[in-house]
Order: C-alpha cells, then structure tokens, then sequence
C-alpha cells in the first residue's frame, strides 16, 4: 500500500487540484493541497513530503523557481512531477536541468497523474537513494533551459521546435526507452493529427545533425517494437 507516502500538489486551480487529491485519497496517498509556491516551500519544509506534484504557473511564483528552492534544501531531492498548459512551458521542463522527474500536460486524467506518481515512487523507492539522472549522466548532451538549446559533445544544436522536444526528451533520461505512443502524446501533443512516421522523419534529420558533429556516433537507439532512447555516451 501507499499508505504512508505523503503528496504535496502545489496547484493555484482548485477545479484542477481537487480532483487530484480525490484520486491520490482513494489509492491510499495522503495528499496536501496549497495554492501558492511559497506554501508549498514552507510545508515541505516543516515537514517533507515523498513526491511534489508542481504547477508551473503559480499566482506568486513560477514552478521553475520553486523547483529551484526546494533543490536548494537539505531535503532536495524530492520528487517532483510539473504539471504544464502551454508549449513554451513544456520545452522549459524538457530542457530542466534541476531534475523534474516527470511532467504531465493539462488537461490531464487525475489517474494518468496517479500513475506517474506510482512510477516515480517506485524508481525513488529502490534500494539506494537514486541520483538524479541528470548528474549522473556525463557530458556527451547538455541541456540549456532558458535557451531551449541541446549541446551536443559542447556544440549547440541547431534544432526545430519538435526535433528539441524530441531530443530532450530522450536525453532528458538517457537509456530509457521512451515508447512511440509515448513520444507522440509529449512531443506532438499539440498536433494530435500527426502521423506515426512523423517520429521516423524526426529521428531522420536529428541522426543527420548529430552526424555533422560525430561522424562516428549514433546516440539515438532504436529499439525495435518498443521506441527510442539516447544514449549516455
Ligand atoms: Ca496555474
């Protein structure tokens, strides 16, 4: 059971929070609800939570800078799950460097967020404490949030708007495999009409741009029947 494992949704929408907090109840999370970045630095500090469930658009602050303190506390290594509504924002969490460990876009199914949250758990709750990814991962990718840049062996890529959502998606976790139907719902949620082989055609020119820099190198693998993943070196 779950029973034990404390959520904090950090969410100013109550219409969007509730029913959050209604699903999370039911699978046996205790799940806190605050409306303001600030409150939700102050209850985790005064006592931590097992995961932050974090709007990027806050009234007093922006989810980036609250991710951003609570990194800086001695209880840093949170969880934490961004909740988005707009392209802008996405390329933003995609190209974080401070360690998101999922986001989901809005609207969202309460229980698709529930699931991502098990997932999370489950990855924190092994039996070590996980370092992040992103530390963990040398130097061949570097992700610039502010710029939405991806370097590549330091060289900065020069990427469309979906060729840089697809890139740091995978390199954003580097060795996972990130299934086709997956890859469509986060890269071309915007563009629900897109065909399968659109992913084909990206991967395509992105081999093709990351060739230019290492002629030797094939970072992008495909894994047969299960999708895509980058790799660490
Ligand atoms: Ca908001």
């Amino acid at each position: 059971m779950n029973s034990s494992k404390r959520i904090l949704i950090v969410e100013d929408e109550t219409a969007i929070a509730e029913p959050l907090v209604y699903v999370l109840a039911r699978e046996g999370y205790a799940a806190t609800h605050v409306t303001l970045g600030r409150d939700g630095l102050t209850a985790h500090a005064t006592a931590p939570f097992d995961l932050v469930v974090l709007d990027v658009g806050l009234p007093d602050a922006s989810g980036f800078d609250v991710l951003r303190s609570l990194r800086g506390d001695a209880e840093g290594s949170v969880p934490v799950l961004f909740l988005t509504a707009r392209g802008d924002e996405i390329d933003r969490v995609l190209g974080l460097e401070l360690g998101a460990d999922d986001y989901v876009v809005k609207p969202f199914s309460p229980r698709e967020v529930a699931a991502r949250i098990k997932a999370i758990l489950r990855r924190h709750g092994g039996t070590a404490v996980a370092a992040p990814t992103q530390s963990a991962a040398p130097q061949l990718w570097k992700l610039d949030a502010e710029a939405t840049r991806i370097r590549y062996h330091g060289v900065p890529l020069d990427l469309t708007r979906y060729e840089y959502r697809l890139l740091a998606l995978l390199v954003a976790h580097p060795g996972r495999i990130h299934a086709r139907e997956d890859i469509m719902a986060r890269v071309w949620h915007d563009a629900p009409d897109t065909a399968d082989r659109t992913i084909d055609a990206h991967v395509k020119t992105l081999r093709a741009k990351l060739r230019q820099i290492d002629a030797a190198g094939d970072p992008i693998r495909t894994h047969r029947g299960l999708g895509y993943s980058a790799e660490n070196a």
